[in-house]
């Protein structure tokens, strides 16, 4: 299987070397330095929240992206950097494709849950 790469160069300034040669990847919405290629992972993702993703994957067990997407509502890459984000903080695992929450993902949930009841 392999993707298509379509690269737009955007208006972003790397911040490791400066070059204004910033394109970005839509296959993943990150930026992509293309003169030293460094990848600026996009932070602007406030639409779709981890706790939705924790709370969706601790009902389902197992979700791919396309169905995190659907009950999300969130736009791929938004989608993708906050998993990514959640991925960072082991909180989820991905397996062939399917996310699933691992045992500190949980925890966190757990904890995410008695902070909005109060407890
Ligand atoms: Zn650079």
């Amino acid at each position: 299987m392999s993707h298509r790469r379509s690269l737009r160069f955007s208006k972003t300034t790397c911040p490791i070397c400066g070059s204004k040669e910033v394109a970005r990847d839509d296959n993943k919405g990150d930026l992509l330095c293309t003169n030293c290629g460094h990848i600026i992972v996009r932070t602007e993702t406030r639409a779709v929240g981890k706790f939705d993703i924790a709370q969706h994957l601790k009902r389902s067990g197992k979700m791919n992206f396309a169905g995190l997407q659907q009950v999300t509502g969130a736009s791929e890459d938004k989608l993708f950097g906050v998993i990514r984000n959640m991925q960072d903080m082991g909180l989820l695992s991905e397996i062939q494709g399917q996310y699933s929450l691992t045992k500190k993902g949980q925890r966190w949930y757990r904890q995410r849950l008695g902070q909005e009841w109060g407890y």
